[in-house]
Formats: C-alpha cells, sequence, structure tokens
C-alpha cells in the first residue's frame, strides 16, 4: 500500500517492518527480519546477546579513502491502543492507513518512533544511487523501556566516529546534546510518637505534571510537593504526621497530601497567607487547600520531621540554568514522597547537559543527604551527550540544509535521555547528533507520521551521505 508514495524504497521498508510485532524485549523477530535483509545482500552483519544488530556496507567506489559513518534507529517500539482495540502487540501487526500527509495505524501506536529510522537507514543501504563512505548501521533494542541495547552496546567494534540517530521526531532539528540524569531513592528514618492534637491538612492536587526531561522549563507547571513543603517550613514547631504525594521519579509530581501538627500561634495565618499567593501564582486549575484536623493521634518526632522539611525545602528543583537561548542546562525534579511505619520514602532526580553543573549539584546534594540522614536505597545513572564546542557534524548538516531547503537547522540542546549518551560515553571522540521526519503524538494511539516531512528527511540524508 505505502509503496506507491514517496520516498517510495523507505515507505516499502516502514510497512514491512510494522508488520512485524516489536514490543520492547521481544525483538527476536525484528532482529531476523534484519538479518535476512542483510543476508540478501551480501552485507556484513553481526548480533549480540542484547538483540542490537549490526549491519556493515562498504564504502561506494571513489569513497573508500573517507572516514565511515554510523547510522542509528531503535527496533522496539511503544505500545499503546484504544480500549476497543484487539490488536495484540507480541502477534499481531500494525493496520496501517493514509489519511491527508500522515500514515496512521488502526487504534495502536504507529511505532514510526522508532520505525521510521528503521526505514530510512534501511533504505539508505539499499539505494544504489547513494555514494557513501563506509556505512555501520546500528539498531538496538529495547529503547522505549531499559535502553538495554544501547547500555551494552559493544562500540569498540565501531569504527565511526560520528554517529547519525534517527530518534529525532521533528524535522527542521537537530539534537546536538542531551542530559545525563541521575535518580534516587532514599528515605529518612523516624520514631513515631504518641500525640492528641489538633492539626492541618495541606492537600494540593490537579497540577500540570508532566515529563521530569521534556517538560522541566515550563515554570508555570509547579511541583505541589515542594510548594507544600515550602508553606510548612515557615512554620515553628512542625510535627509530620502523613505525607504522600507523586507518582514516579522521571514525572513532574501533580499531587500531595501533608498532616502535621504545629505549636505556632499564627500557624492559620501564616498558611492562608502562603497559599493564597500560590493560588493567585498557579491560577483556578490547580487545587491548593488547607483544611484543619481534629486529634492527630500520632506524629513523626520532632528531629525526624525537620530533618525531612529540611532536605525536601534544600532540594535544588526545577530549571536551575539555562543558556541564552533559553534551554535548559540543568534542572532537578523532587517527584514521590511517602510515609511508611517508620520511614519516609522520597524519590528524586537531576539533569545536566554540562558535566561541570552535574558535578556541582552532586556536591551539593551528597551535603543534604549526609546533613539530613537520609539512606539512599537505589540510585541510576543515565548518560548523556554533553554540549561540545565544536561539532564538524553539526556544522555539516547546517549548511547542508542551508542549501537544500533555505531554512536554517535548529540546534536542540535536550533535558531527555537519548541512546546517544551511551554512545558518547563509551566513546568520548565521538560526534553525535539526532534527526527524524515529524511524528506527532508519539507513545499515544494517536502517534502519525507526516509524509512530506519524510520525504525532507530522505532528501536531506541522501545528500549528507553523498556529500561525506
Ligand atoms: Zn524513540
Amino acid at each position: 500500500m505505502l509503496e506507491k508514495i514517496k520516498p517510495c524504497k523507505v515507505m516499502k521498508y516502514f510497512e514491512e517492518i510494522s508488520a512485524i510485532p516489536r514490543k520492547p524485549g521481544e525483538e527476536e523477530k525484528i532482529v531476523e527480519y534484519l538479518k535476512q535483509f542483510a543476508i540478501e545482500r551480501n552485507l556484513e552483519y553481526y548480533t549480540d546477546n542484547f538483540k542490537n544488530i549490526i549491519i556493515k556496507k562498504e564504502a561506494s567506489e571513489g569513497k573508500e579513502k573517507f572516514k565511515p559513518i554510523a547510522l542509528q534507529a531503535h527496533t522496539d517500539m511503544i505500545c499503546e491502543k484504544i480500549p476497543e482495540s484487539k490488536h495484540d502487540f507480541s502477534k499481531d501487526g500494525l493496520e496501517l492507513f493514509i489519511q491527508d500527509d500522515f500514515i496512521k495505524a488502526k487504534g495502536t501506536t504507529l511505532g514510526a518512533d522508532d520505525g521510521i529510522g528503521v526505514a530510512i537507514i534501511l533504505a539508505v543501504l539499499d539505494c544504489e544511487k547513494i555514494n557513501a563512505p563506509k556505512l555501520e548501521c546500528i539498531f538496538t533494542s529495547e529503547e522505549e523501556t531499559t535502553m538495554l541495547g544501547a547500555i551494552n552496546l559493544d562500540l569498540s567494534k565501531i569504527e565511526s566516529n560520528r554517529i547519525i540517530s534517527f530518534d529525532g521526531a521533528k524535522e527542521g532539528k537537530l539534537l546536538v546534546s542531551s542530559a545525563e540524569c541521575n535518580e534516587w531513592k532514599g528515605k529518612i528514618d523516624f520514631n513515631i510518637e504518641k500525640a492528641d492534637k489538633n492539626g492541618f491538612e495541606l492537600i494540593y492536587d490537579n497540577f500540570k505534571g508532566g515529563h521530569s526531561g521534556g517538560n522541566i522549563g515550563d515554570e508555570t507547571r509547579g511541583n505541589p510537593i515542594k510548594l507544600a513543603f515550602d508553606v510548612i517550613k515557615k512554620l515553628k514547631n512542625v510535627e509530620l504526621s502523613y505525607v504522600e504525594g507523586g507518582s514516579k521519579v522521571n514525572v513532574i509530581p501533580r499531587n500531595i497530601i501533608i498532616k502535621f501538627t504545629s505549636d505556632d500561634k499564627n500557624a492559620e495565618e501564616i498558611i492562608e497567607k502562603e497559599i493564597a499567593l500560590q493560588r493567585e501564582y498557579y491560577g483556578n486549575e490547580v487545587k491548593i487547600e488547607c483544611n484543619k484536623i481534629q486529634k492527630i493521634q500520632k506524629v513523626i518526632d520532632r528531629d525526624s520531621s525537620n530533618r525531612i522539611i529540611n532536605f525536601i525545602t534544600s532540594f535544588q528543583n526545577g530549571a536551575i540554568k539555562r543558556d541564552k537561548n533559553n534551554n535548559v542546562l540543568q534542572s532537578g525534579n523532587m517527584a514521590k514522597v511517602k510515609t511508611n511505619d517508620a520511614n519516609i520514602e522520597i524519590e528524586f532526580s537531576e539533569r545536566s547537559n554540562v558535566p561541570e553543573y552535574e558535578r556541582e549539584y552532586l556536591k551539593y546534594l551528597d551535603n543534604l543527604i549526609k546533613k539530613y540522614e537520609m539512606k539512599i536505597l537505589w540510585n541510576q545513572n543515565l548518560k548523556g551527550v554533553p554540549k561540545r564546542e565544536k561539532n564538524v557534524l553539526v556544522d555539516e548538516c547546517k549548511k547542508l540544509y542551508k542549501e537544500l531547503f533555505n531554512e536554517d537547522l535548529e540546534e536542540i540542546v535536550s533535558q531527555g535521555v537519548v541512546e546517544g549518551g551511551f554512545f558518547v560515553n563509551k566513546k568520548s571522540e565521538c560526534e553525535y547528533i539526532c534527526i527524524g521526519p515529524n511524528i506527532y503524538d508519539v507513545h499515544s494511539p494517536s502517534e502519525r507520521l507526516s509524509i512530506n516531512s519524510t520525504i525532507k528527511t530522505w532528501k536531506f540524508i541522501k545528500e549528507l551521505l553523498n556529500k561525506m
């Protein structure tokens, strides 16, 4: 069906790939397909134990002396469907259809993220008209969940010092840097004491939330955990009783409930004043409420209550550093808090595009952890692509884009985590960029791929390889 529309080869492969189930962790079938692709064309290939597959193609005639280049895409896709859909992502192929400029899938995600990347690379490998240096095509697994493929890819077997990834989803934009991300889950132990005091209940709800990488630059979203604790910090002699808010470490929280007592004579007045200011700033869509509660029976001892309050209010949150174009270069996210019988669990993260900012932050955070006697239960470090002073590949791309389309290719610095972070971490001299055609509503059943922007991306990559 798609073979009639341009760019024909890309569309042909996209349709073939879409017929193969590609759930994260179940990449066996797509790996087999890619293996057959290589065998049929007599191309060198190998796989590893992490469901990555690498296909290499020798340089075209006359390009033997040029440095090789790596092209990369992930083979798995997000599996979301509408409630009525009977689609089985482990067994069924997608049902594609065309609507205006878009390719869509019936009732499910389209998997253009990153199936179109795979298709573009296959079309490159199959195109006689491209006069390219040696190509090393890397297809990775489980990008959407664990980054298993990227984390474990053996880059010592890749000669290229330049990697072009096709997971961009925004035509006309060039991702040049992604964040290194640190995530933690910690706990602060406490003793429970009997009480018989009146107190308060702070309720925050319906904040916008969002992704802690993609949305952290938007100050209007607010962080209810931080906001509620900022209010409590203003009161004297607080004993917390119950705290619960947030959902996941990589999500900006949308809600919190805190129950507590305070001996502060002016507590009520202070709370009302503070939350009135917050309501004014965050508007009517959010809920910020304070209720009085009678006879709280159990409280967290005062010293531990203070350590919890001080840790959360001292935590550096939201966009911390930006560049001159207002891109966020560093951020923090106080993500989740939950009291148990004898401790409170706190989840939080930090993201930096500049290694020096990260070092400073970690030093500051380490002090907080020690000072307020937090025990770290779990932590994870996801690698980033630091912003480079000089990137020849970026310069080449920008020049060519202008020549071809008379438009500027916009550089993107992302707070998100991309597979490239793990590549550059293993090979620091490696130049990395990420591009791709426009895909809208990624990760949802409304996902759709723009045909026109696929044509543009294809033209661009063809010319880029020809010029190299
Ligand atoms: Zn993707």
